[in-house]
């Protein structure tokens, strides 16, 4: 017998993986399957990535596997296909991108399968029951009685309170009148029409249009479609009706939204259109075991449609036959922060193709790079530009701040119109990108304004509680009453959201206020309490940061004021206008979905900004279309491809010794290599942060640099002092 070596990837940060001998009397072994093996003196769990004849070292020094954790792979090839793909294109360890790719508690050897047993009744056992057996037992006749009443029978677990069932069941199935059955994973393809319990809207012709387009080039292969469509056009419709052809046809769906927190209702949606066919959701807010409980159903294959965010791009489901990404320009698909950076929307896509199976990103505001991939005939555009249900797109207007007297952030034509809004019935979003009370403390006498201690920042008022809080490293802090400098009066500088709330109750006596922002909102259920006052009418106005841009679909709000446009502006990242210019189109989607039209109302001191004039006049498409060409003219993505080498340490120029080390330390291609530079705010929670930019016109120039740099900058001596990461494709510099 040769002997065949198994190549095991291990969640460590060395970039190689690890060879061992299969175990004694081992089974047939595929790649995917989890093992445990020795590693330096411990025992490690990894995964299986091939079997080889060959090994670098010699076959005496292999140890051997210790066992096998299960009869089956935690992946299968084309989902271990992908998670390679993934460790190549973001050079990092595939033992870490595998990490990252299943829940904790499949790391640690969780059983793959939760095996589940219902215990029905065998047809000796319903002649039993209607006799009225067994006469004297009364309570194994009672519990007879239980189990006889759900014809599917009952699961174990719900037996669990019942007295000794245990021992009941047992002396019922010596009789014969009982069985105890696993759980099979349900197949259930004939529900799909039956279980429909929401009358299903007729398409429009728009959306009739795509969806003869999409269906008219198979139900199979790979094609990647872009659907554009305007907030409140029915891309949901269209996703559905895709994914329902898929599931009659067997085959399961996948749809990656941006922060499942934020869109219930996309959720709700699909689990009312689809009731009775099992779904699985997979987002950061579930505690381990339920991602645990809900990536098995994946696995096993008995949820049939899976909504999830980032991470559910590596689900493992058997016959996927269609991916969906939801609002793809949304900056949560990018994982930007630890060691494996990566973008799911690109992943997706990866995915889509090596399975040969459509896939389709919806957006009102598609991505620069995803209209540049339209433009190359890389996807085709699916356009929706109206509004479905007869709602007439808002009328936008911008507000000059310096010609108009402003009280406490409003502008007085916002108030009035907020005014005119709840007269008429209407109710009222107002947009500012700030949370807490004012984001400045400062003396009146002396100039001393409150600094982080551990940041390049301010810290944030929050009168309420009367504290001083840093949003990038948490710091918290006692509001002073003077300043510590000087013992002058301290004064708020700006609003954030809380001071906006207090000022909107001073002046609009009365009426309903909501507030929505990661302070109010941390946890799924004080989302749906808020979500619940504005779509009950109890709540008139809602203030918010881009929380309340996002996938709610509220009828009868017919206002939204854009507080403040102007951060956006003028930012040193070239992707700042993308992004303003996203949020104002997105949060103005949120006026006017109901029967009577919308307006927006946005608050500026640069009326005269290209930026805002374009958005103004020609819409998303028009500035996409100018910000392409400048994008072109200086050479950014997605006319170049970027990567950046980013470093923190605890002295600041650690981390810029060590990019400029890992500068010298680059191999002649290519490539323009930009920096080191420090990050716009250098100092983050006590560390200081720097990067360095390579860029190319050449994806394929970029990724042959990146195989010969990343292992000579680890090897780099400067490498201790700091921590760093590689980010391919970066969304934000810094
Ligand atoms: P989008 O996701 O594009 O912003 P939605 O899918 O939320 O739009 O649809 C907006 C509204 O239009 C929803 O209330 C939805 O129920 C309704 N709608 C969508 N398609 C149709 C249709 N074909 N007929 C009637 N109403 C529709
Ligand atoms: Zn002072
Ligand atoms: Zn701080």
């Amino acid at each position: 017998m040769t002997d065949e070596i198994l190549r095991v990837a291990l969640d460590t940060p060395l970039r190689r993986t690890f060879d061992y001998l299969p175990a004694d009397n081992a089974p047939a072994v595929v790649a995917g399957q989890r093992v445990r093996v020795p590693f330096g003196r411990r025992e490690k769990i990894g995964f299986i990535v091939s079997t080889e004849s060959h090994s670098e070292l010699e076959i005496s020094k292999l140890k051997r596997i210790s066992s096998y954790i299960d009869d089956q792979p935690t992946f299968d090839t084309a989902l271990l296909t992908l998670l390679r793909w993934a460790a190549d294109y973001y050079h990092h360890p595939l033992g870490e991108v595998i990490a990252t790719a299943v829940p904790k508690l499949v790391r640690e050897g969780a059983p793959l399968q939760e095996r589940s047993f219902v215990w029905t009744l065998t047809a000796a056992g319903r002649a039993a029951l209607e006799a009225g057996e067994p006469k004297r037992a009364r309570q194994q006749r009672a519990l007879l009685e239980h189990l006889g009443s759900d014809q599917a029978g009952i699961f174990e677990e719900a037996l669990a309170d019942w007295p000794r069932w245990r021992d009941h069941a047992r002396s019922l199935r010596e009789r014969d009148w009982v069985m105890r059955q696993e759980r099979a994973p349900s197949a259930q393809t004939e529900e799909v029409a039956a279980a429909n319990l929401e009358p299903t809207p007729a398409p429009t012709p728009d959306q009739q249009a795509a969806l003869d387009t999409v269906i008219a080039s198979g139900d199979t292969g790979y094609r990647a479609w872009l659907l554009q469509g305007i907030t409140g056009s029915g891309k949901t419709e269209v996703y559905l009706r895709l994914a329902e052809r898929q599931l009659r046809a067997g085959r399961r769906v996948l749809i990656l939204v941006p922060e499942i927190g934020l869109t219930p209702q996309l959720v709700g949606r699909f689990a009312k259109r689809f009731a009775g066919i099992p779904l699985a959701v997979l987002h950061s807010g579930l505690t381990d075991t339920q991602r645990l409980e809900a990536w098995r159903r994946t696995h096993d294959g008995s949820a049939r449609l899976v909504l999830g965010t980032r991470s559910a791009v590596f689900a493992p489901i058997p016959d996927l036959g269609l991916i969906v990404v939801d609002e793809e320009h949304d900056a949560s698909f990018k994982q930007q922060e630890g060691g494996f950076r990566y973008s799911a929307r690109d992943l997706a896509l990866v995915r889509a193709q090596q399975l040969d199976i459509p896939i389709v990103l919806g957006s009102a505001t598609p991505s620069l790079e995803s209209l540049h991939n339209v433009s190359l005939g890389r996807y085709q555009r699916l356009s929706l530009p109206r509004r479905a249900a007869n709602a007439q797109p808002p009328t936008l207007r911008l507000i000059d701040l310096r010609a108009e007297h402003v009280h406490a952030g409003l502008s007085t034509t916002a108030a009035t119109t907020i005014e005119k809004h709840l007269a008429n019935q209407g109710q009222v979003l107002v947009y500012i990108n700030r949370r807490g009370y004012a984001p400045t403390l400062a003396c009146t006498a002396c100039g001393w304004v409150a600094p982080c201690l551990s940041c390049d920042a301010r810290l944030t008022v929050y009168r309420q509680a009367s504290r001083l809080r840093c949003h990038h490293c948490g710091a918290d802090r006692e509001l002073p009453r003077q300043c510590p400098q000087c013992g002058y009066a301290v004064k708020t500088v700006g609003q954030g959201t809380e001071r906006i709330e207090e000022s909107l109750a001073e002046t609009f006596a009365g009426v309903g206020i909501a507030r929505l922002d990661r302070d109010v909102v941390r946890r799924q259920d004080e989302l749906e309490a808020v979500v619940s006052r504005i779509a009950s009418g109890e709540a008139r106005i809602l203030v918010g940061t881009q929380m309340i841009a996002k996938g709610h679909d509220f009828p009868d709000v017919t206002l939204v004021v854009v507080l403040n446009a102007d951060q956006g502006l003028f930012s040193t990242d070239f992707r700042a206008a993308e992004r303003l210019a996203q949020t104002v189109i997105q949060v103005a989607g949120r006026a006017g979905r109901g029967d009577r039209r919308g307006e927006v109302l946005i608050q500026t001191e640069y009326p005269e900004h290209p930026l805002l004039r374009g958005l103004l006049d020609g819409g998303y498409e028009a500035f996409a279309t100018a910000a392409l060409a400048e994008r072109e003219a200086a050479a950014w993505p997605p006319f170049a491809r970027l990567a950046a080498l980013r470093a923190s340490a605890l002295q600041a120029d650690w981390a810029t010794e060590f990019l400029a080390a890992a500068r010298r330390a680059a191999p002649k291609a290519n490539v323009r290599l930009l920096g080191p530079a420090p990050a716009a705010m250098a100092k983050r929670a006590g560390r200081f942060h720097a990067q360095l930019l390579v860029e190319s016109a050449d994806r394929t120039a970029l990724h042959r640099f990146l195989d010969r740099w990343v292992p000579a900058v680890e090897a780099l001596p400067e490498v201790r002092r700091v921590r760093w990461a590689l980010d391919v494709d970066p969304l934000e510099l810094f």
